[in-house]
């Protein structure tokens, strides 16, 4: 699996630092396991940190400490093994590995629309963690986001603003995107997806909501 859209460099390096709340670090942990790409760009920000943080402990920061980092980036361990899972708790695909520490041991799907199921995965303050499972050839209606919307697909694809989305593509829209998903036609899309689950009510979310349900 060779994803073609990536987190941006700045969402790694909030992963890295543990700025992000679980849910959507739970979306990247999930890409970065099967994104070899990804996986570099993160070793590369984790060693450059650690590096920094022992020579500033040291208090030896000089104009040896980028060739040192250099040195320890390119001698570290490439772990190239990819692990997927295959969990029957009513998903047909396997899973990224990394994603089952999550997983229920049934899911619970509701119905979102005629076209759209979703299973809650975490539920947290800021964030919550779904699995959506939208039908083979459904188009959600056009809507935009007072948050933030981070999501990978798992199975299946989806086009969206004429961009394809396949298995293991990372997608994070802000309150500035205007969008309208089209699943595959041939099998249904199942995505991780992590919304403010604070603007589930009011705001374009809730009119959203309510018009898929109608
Ligand atoms: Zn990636």
């Amino acid at each position: 699996m060779y994803p073609k859209h990536h987190p941006s460099y700045e969402l790694l390096l909030d992963y890295a630092a543990g700025n992000l709340p679980i849910a959507p670090s739970v979306i990247i942990a999930t890409h970065c396991s099967i994104c070899h790409e990804c996986r570099d760009t993160l070793d590369t920000i984790n060693i450059t940190g650690a590096a920094l943080m022992d020579d500033l402990n040291a208090d030896s920061l000089d104009t040896d400490s980028l060739e040192n980092v250099l040195t320890k980036i390119n001698n570290q361990p490439k772990d190239t093994e990819i692990k997927y899972d295959y969990n029957s708790n009513s998903l047909t695909f396997d899973v990224p590995k990394t994603l089952n520490n999550y997983l229920p041991k049934s899911l619970k799907w509701k119905n979102l629309s005629s076209g759209v199921k979703t299973a809650e995965l975490i539920a947290d303050d800021g964030f919550n963690l779904d699995i959506y499972r939208i039908k083979s050839g459904y188009k959600i209606p056009k809507h935009t986001h007072t948050g933030f919307e981070y999501t990978m697909v798992l199975d299946g694809g989806f086009t969206d603003n004429q961009i394809y989305f396949g298995p293991g593509d990372f997608s994070f829209l802000d309150d500035t995107s205007n969008h309208s998903p089209k699943a595959d036609l041939d099998r249904d899309c199942y995505c991780l997806v992590s919304i403010d689950s604070q603007i589930k009510l009011t705001g374009p979310i809730g009119r959203f909501i309510n018009l898929i349900n109608n």
